[in-house]
């Protein structure tokens, strides 16, 4: 019965797991223990993990170095309200990322997972320009293939086209959705359309280089600089989502560096604390900031999570930035990219195979079909003691920036196996 009915199995029948059609859902595997990339499971496999926890985990799991910070941090204030009372991992905090983002980003606010903080950045982007009388411009831009989380706001600026938020269509707001330039697209047109909307647009919210959860798409840094530059000189406030590729994904410690650009609003979250626990942050320049000054409330910027700037968060956080500084995170990046383009390119020939792409520490192989059954990838990857779960017609790999080379190559083994598995028709 249970197995008819796997939602109702025991360990299942009070839980509503993610993006999920429960009824199709075949019991997850259950992990009891982690470290380094790896997964423990609860009948004594052991996984590599080619996902690093939804891209979190840059340092591997169970890093010493930020659980000894969370221990300490646990056992005098795991907790306190950030209204009114403030704390030194906060305040560290703050300062850590202020010196390491693109230089002008001077202002930080914190919240509790990266869709808040998206929400956090768009409401900013509208109270400005309410704040400096220009009410009109409350609209936003987005690209077509881009997401930017579930709330109701990252929903509007996400990509309307994706089955992800389809079903809320109707109620999600409605925004201006382009097309990310090209080549072949003409800049011209691009320019010519946001100087056509500007006057009703708070800012523009884009993925820099890579859109990561609509399929793993990539665009060159000349094209993020042009994208910048065009909205800057439209008065349009440049908003980077860098939920995914902040903290050495792309090869470099922020994707924006790459462009040698700083937007008006940076969003961070998922690697911020090392995969140890959730904390997302929006950060914005002096500029912005002082747009919300004035002798009577109005102009305040009105948002607080509860758990604001949670100081168990900020500690695991601030031990992550440290471990950046001591161990040279961007060079494992770079080193893991070698290694992907070895190992993966020549999937390239095979027919069957749309492209393969390589960037930083993420490695691509994306399937000529509009859809796979993931599930049976999901699996067959188990099988093989690897953990990579498919996107779309996506297979990919994120893994700790800090996995062997042996580990990786395991990773590439399985998807190789498993492509020529699906080929030859086993799927
Ligand atoms: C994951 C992600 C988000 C949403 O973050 P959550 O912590 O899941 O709310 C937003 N933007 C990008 C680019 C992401 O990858």
């Amino acid at each position: 019965m249970a197995d008819e009915q796997p939602w109702k199995a025991p360990s299942q029948a009070h839980l509503w797991r993610p993006y999920a059609q429960m009824q199709l859902l075949p019991p997850p595997v259950k992990a009891v223990r982690t470290e380094g990339s790896r997964i423990h499971l609860d009948d004594g496999r052991v996984l590599v993990d080619g996902i690093a926890s939804w891209w979190t985990a840059a340092h591997g799991y169970n890093h010493p170095h930020i659980l000894a910070a969370m221990h300490k941090q646990l056992d005098t204030m795991p907790h306190i309200m950030f209204g009114g009372l403030t704390h030194d991992p906060a305040i560290i905090l703050s300062e850590k990322l202020v010196k390491i983002a693109p230089r002008g980003l001077n202002r930080v606010f914190f919240t509790d997972s990266g869709s808040v903080s998206v929400e956090v950045a768009m409401k900013m982007a509208l109270q400005y320009w309410q704040n400096v009388g220009q009410p009109n411009k409350n609209k936003f831009i987005c690209f077509r293939g881009s997401y930017h989380g579930d709330t109701f706001g990252a929903m509007a600026v996400s990509d309307p086209e994706d089955s992800m938020h389809k079903a809320f269509k109707s109620t999600v707001s409605h925004q201006f959705v382009l097309d990310i330039p090209s080549s072949e697209y003409s800049f011209a047109e691009f320019e010519d359309t946001l100087q056509a909307i500007a006057k009703n647009v708070a800012g523009i919210i884009v993925e820099p280089l890579v859109q990561a959860a609509e399929g793993m798409r990539f665009y060159s840094a000349d094209t993020l600089e042009a994208i910048h530059r065009v909205a800057k000189a439209n008065n349009i406030l440049f908003i980077a989502d860098e939920i995914a590729t902040g903290f050495g994904r792309t090869g470099s410690l922020f994707a924006c560096n790459e462009a040698g650009i700083t937007p008006d609003i940076m969003c961070l979250g998922k690697a911020l604390t090392g995969g140890c626990i959730t904390l997302a942050a929006t950060m914005t320049t002096e500029a912005i900031f002082e747009a919300f000054l004035a002798d009577t409330q109005e102009k305040a910027f009105m948002h607080g999570p509860t758990y604001m700037a949670n100081p168990l968060a900020c500690s695991a956080a601030i031990a992550s930035l440290e471990l950046f500084q001591q161990e040279d995170r961007i060079a494992q990046a770079e080193a893991i990219e070698t290694q992907l383009r070895e190992d993966l390119f020549p999937l390239r020939f095979t027919e069957g195979v749309r492209d393969v792409r390589v960037k930083g520490a993420i490695g691509v192989v994306e399937l000529d079909a509009e859809t796979i059954d993931k599930v049976w990838f999901n699996q067959r990857f188990v099988e093989l003691g690897v953990w990579i779960r498919p996107i779309k017609n996506v297979l990919y790999l994120m893994p700790a920036l800090t996995i062997s080379k042996d580990e990786l190559s395991l990773l590439t083994n399985a998807i190789k196996q498993v492509v020529a598995e699906w080929l030859s028709g086993k799927a």
